[in-house]
């Protein structure tokens, strides 16, 4: 592999922008004038290219449809007030893209290809980032296998993709939350840890189910005991129990890595928190409720930050929070907000301006 890798570019011939309001953004309806492709064929990344957002044209018999090699990744950029755009850790998300790969038996993508596409692929639509509060670029990358063949064994060809979608805030209120101690997300040796397709269509029959009961999403158990919290859909979850933040340990491999996840673990430290990366029961939980130690309960992920939790539900036990008196998990929503729009010290060297 050629250590410099050719990107051409094909540039829009008229941009979209000019029809979209950029006042009303439902999340990832909307996509930028432009997409970067890249195929992995005979062992090797090749044609990789920037073009006008565009179908594809596909086989039916394409591996990935039937068997599920497909991953992705979720990272926004955003505007400062003076115009700059910069893009939110973007190297983590880089990282955790291969390890998802990994388990999936797919190529490792190059950084010459996922970071430096990224950047030119943002800088040619760099006039689609909303310079708006709470707004942002929502980067899509993704990979899936490319055989035209329903053989069962990893594909020999791949394709990867990067989209930009502009979104608005993302409003999510304050959720109820069903703990589920029937269905699983994943369990010790599965692919909870990678951002893998699967996940989601695994997932979606539990929250249907869950919001028919009433609630808005679900506290994923782990798979053996349904007894140690996971996860809250598909966000990372913290419990202020005390002066300690508490959020379950990446060990088993049934978490995924959020990025907000470790981004929250360090602004919780800045504000004088003890966090601790452990197995957390929900009897420590019901404990903690009944001392009044429970303070606050919130979901952390890319597409809405920070989710607060104002319901559990365990078995016949209904916790109820009174979300408005919370001050961790908003001060946490609104210093990442002003790290990522220029208006906090960016401490940490989370923010890579694109150029
Ligand atoms: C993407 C994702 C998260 C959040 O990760 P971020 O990097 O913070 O966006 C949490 N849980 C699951 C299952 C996810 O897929």
């Amino acid at each position: 592999m050629t250590a410099a890798m050719d990107i051409t570019i094909r540039k829009a011939e008229t941009s979209k922008l000019k029809d979209i309001n950029l006042e009303n953004l439902p999340f990832g309806r909307y996509f930028t004038d432009h997409m970067l492709e890249a195929d992995y064929e005979n062992g090797e990344w090749k044609n990789v290219e920037i073009k006008p957002y565009q179908p594809l044209l596909l086989e039916p018999s394409l591996a990935s449809l039937h068997y599920g090699q497909a991953i992705f990744e979720g990272i926004k950029a955003y505007k400062n007030s003076d115009g700059e755009a910069f893009i939110f850790r973007p190297q983590d998300n880089f990282r955790r893209f291969n390890i998802s790969a990994e388990r999936m038996q797919m190529p490792a993508v190059p950084e010459e290809i996922f970071m430096d596409g990224m950047n030119k692929l943002i800088a040619l639509d760099k006039n689609w980032i909303p310079a708006k509060f709470d707004h942002s670029l929502y980067i899509r990358p993704f990979m899936f296998s490319a055989d035209p063949v329903i053989g069962v064994r990893p594909s020999e060809t791949y394709k990867f993709m990067i989209i930009l979608s502009p979104t608005g805030p993302y409003y999510s209120a304050p959720m109820r939350i069903y703990v589920e101690e029937h269905f699983v997300r994943a369990s010790p040796g599965g692919v909870g840890y990678a951002k893998a397709a699967g996940n989601y269509g695994a997932a979606m029959y539990a929250t249907a189910q869950a919001k028919t009961k009433g609630y808005d999403q679900v506290l994923w158990m782990d798979a053996i005991e349904h007894k140690y919290v996971q996860e809250c859909g598909t966000m990372n979850v913290f419990f202020i129990i005390g002066n300690k933040a508490i959020t379950p340990g990446l060990e088993q491999g049934t978490i995924l890595d959020g990025v907000t996840r470790q981004s929250s673990i360090t602004l919780l430290q800045e504000m004088g928190f003890i966090v601790e990366e452990r197995d957390l029961g929900i009897d420590e939980i019901t404990d903690a409720y009944k001392s009044g130690q429970l303070h606050e309960v919130f979901g952390t992920g890319t597409a809405a930050t920070i989710s607060l939790i104002k319901e559990l539900k365990y078995k016949n036990f209904e916790m109820k929070f009174d979300v408005e008196k919370w001050k961790t998990a908003p001060m946490l929503k609104s210093w990442l907000t002003d790290i990522r729009e220029g208006r906090r010290e960016d401490k940490y060297g989370w923010m890579q301006k694109i150029d």
